[in-house]
């Protein structure tokens, strides 16, 4: 099962995730956030890898 991730909070919309993603799975939400596409997303970790400020972390699984 791959790894889930999501944004906690604490973007600063610096887009690095944004850029380190290979299948476009981040998407901008009204110039103030980002969001991951969970359908798209195949669990990488890079954009985890990528943010300065800790915004994108593992969902609980409870695996
Ligand atoms: S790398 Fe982190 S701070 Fe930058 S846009 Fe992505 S979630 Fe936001
Ligand atoms: S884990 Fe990988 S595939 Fe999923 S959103 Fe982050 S960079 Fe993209």
């Amino acid at each position: 099962m791959k790894t889930k991730y999501r944004v906690v909070g604490g973007c600063v919309l610096c887009l690095s995730c944004v850029y380190e993603c290979p299948v476009s799975a981040i998407i901008i939400i009204e110039d103030v956030s980002v969001k991951i596409d969970s359908e798209k997303c195949i669990g990488c970790g890079k954009c985890r890898d990528n943010c300065q400020n800790g915004a994108i972390q593992p969902e609980e699984t409870g695996n």
